[in-house]
């Protein structure tokens, strides 16, 4: 069973990053609407996220830590997944390459309980101080596994990979508060990325939240996209053309809420540009693809950055068209 959640961890945690990820969106999935997360020596040594969602109640905790206990798919729904959580693993797999405790306090319970894991072997659940929500700690990840230790970067490297993380999810929450903070030289830290809760109608929402994460001049170089076909929408912000980032890239796309790096999406996003765009150029844009989930397979990988359209040309003819119908509308 340990060997089984090392092997899983593998993949599905192969850095603080991915670390981070993971334990960001059970904080989403909590529906949390602050979420602190600090970090020391890259996530190393520690990751510890903070969250006011539902918390888990002191007899489910146990079950939480458990590989597959809380697995949403039964097979019959394999597309059908809504939430970021699906594998029902990644808390087993945190357990079993590092010193996980989970500190939870459930609506509407008294009191707060927690319980440890370590290498794998779980402790029992004891009572805890926490007025709400949820404090997940991750220390010394790879401990239990030295050739994982081995491939971790520098602290610097690994740090910039969590703020990308945390970025990206952001971008996606404009309502969620995040506050980034570095650790590791102990007390309260320094904070490295901070977005305070935006409001307003949802492009409001978007363009604030844009403009913190990716610069004022990208909220205001960046035109509204929102237009549908086919069953898929498209909603985000795109740069006009006259915008450059110079040599930084930054193309955000997002499937049903959740972070993707695919091809074919970037491919439309170039191709709607095409007139524009010398070559090496790449478009800045932060865009989300929302659709019913029997349209879209998002477990193509454990680490779900890919997903596979049931009509990839539907999902490309959509950023193709939806943009250049945007520009167009701005003068383009
Ligand atoms: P999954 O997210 O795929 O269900 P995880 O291992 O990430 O699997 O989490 C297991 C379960 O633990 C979740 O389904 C959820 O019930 C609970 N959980 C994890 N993190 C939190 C959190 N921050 N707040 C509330 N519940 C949580
Ligand atoms: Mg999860």
């Amino acid at each position: 069973e340990t060997v089984i959640n090392r092997i899983a961890a593998g993949e599905v945690v192969e850095r603080p990053a991915s670390a981070v990820k993971e334990l960001v969106e059970n904080a989403l999935d909590a529906g949390a609407t602050r979420i602190g997360i600090e970090i020391a020596d890259g996530g190393k040594t520690l990751i510890r996220i903070t969250d006011d969602g539902c918390g888990i109640a002191p007899e489910d905790l146990p079950l939480a830590l458990a590989r597959h206990a809380t697995s949403k798919i039964d097979g019959s729904d394999l597309l059908e997944i809504r939430s970021f959580g699906f594998r029902g693993e990644a808390l087993a797999s945190l357990g079993a390459v590092g010193r996980l405790t989970v500190t939870s306090r459930a609506r509407g319970h008294a009191e707060a309980a927690k319980v440890s894991v370590t290498g794998g072997d779980m402790g029992s659940v004891t009572p805890a101080a926490l007025t709400r929500g949820t404090v997940v700690e991750l220390r010394d990840l790879f401990f239990a596994t030295p050739a994982r230790l081995k491939f971790m970067r520098s602290d610097r490297a690994e740090s910039q990979a969590v703020g990308d993380v945390i970025k990206r999810l952001a971008m996606a929450e404009p309502a969620v508060c995040f506050t980034l903070r570095d650790v590791s030289n102990g007390g309260e830290g320094r904070i490295t990325f901070r977005a305070d809760a935006e409001t307003g109608d949802l492009f409001d929402a978007l363009r604030g939240r844009l403009a913190r994460v990716l610069g004022a001049e990208f909220g205001e170089n960046a035109i509204a996209v929102d237009t549908e076909r086919d069953g898929l929408r498209l909603t985000g912000f795109a740069a006009l053309p006259t915008y450059s980032r110079g040599s930084s890239v930054a193309q955000y796309l997002f499937v049903n809420g959740r972070p993707v790096r695919d091809k074919l999406l970037y491919g439309a996003l170039r191709a709607a540009y095409m007139d524009f765009l010398s070559r090496d150029r790449h478009p800045a844009a932060a865009l989300f693809i929302d659709c019913d989930p029997q349209l879209v397979d998002v477990n193509v990988h454990p680490a779900k950055a890919e997903v596979r359209f049931r009509e990839p040309g539907t999902a490309r003819g959509l950023i193709v068209s939806g943009l250049r119908h945007a520009l167009a509308e701005a003068g383009h």
